[in-house]
C-alpha cells in the first residue's frame, strides 16, 4: 500500500468516525423483521450501537448490540483492506447469526 493510500484510508475512517461522533440516529422504528415479529433480527441495534461507540459509550453500545465492537472493526478493516476482509466474513456471519438466532430466541 502506497503512503496516498494509507493517507487515504486513514481520512476516509476519520471522516466515518466524525460524522458518527457529530450526530445522533433518529429513534425510528426501521426493521421489518422487528415490526413484524416483535423480536430483534441479527442486526438491529447495530446502527445505535455503532454510534455509540464512536461517542464512545461501549456500555450503551453493548446494550444496543453485543456485537458491535466486531462489526465497527469490520466496517474498518473494509476500508483498511478490503482483500483481507474476504477471509473474515465466513466466521463473522456465523458468528452474527448465531448471535441473531439467540436474539430472536429470547
Ligand atoms: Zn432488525
Amino acid at each position: 500500500m502506497t503512503a496516498r493510500g494509507v493517507i487515504l484510508r486513514v481520512a476516509a475512517i476519520a471522516a466515518a468516525f466524525a460524522v458518527l461522533w457529530t450526530f445522533t440516529p433518529p429513534d425510528l422504528p426501521l426493521c421489518a423483521f422487528r415490526w413484524i415479529t416483535g423480536r430483534a433480527c441479527p442486526l438491529c441495534g447495530l446502527t445505535h450501537a455503532v454510534f455509540a461507540l464512536a461517542k464512545g459509550n461501549i456500555g450503551a453500545a453493548l446494550h444496543y448490540h453485543a456485537l458491535s465492537p466486531l462489526a465497527v472493526l469490520l466496517i474498518a478493516a473494509a476500508f483498511w483492506n478490503p482483500a483481507r476482509l474476504t477471509r473474515l466474513w465466513t466466521p463473522c456471519i456465523a458468528i452474527f447469526t448465531a448471535y441473531g438466532l439467540w436474539r430472536i430466541a429470547l
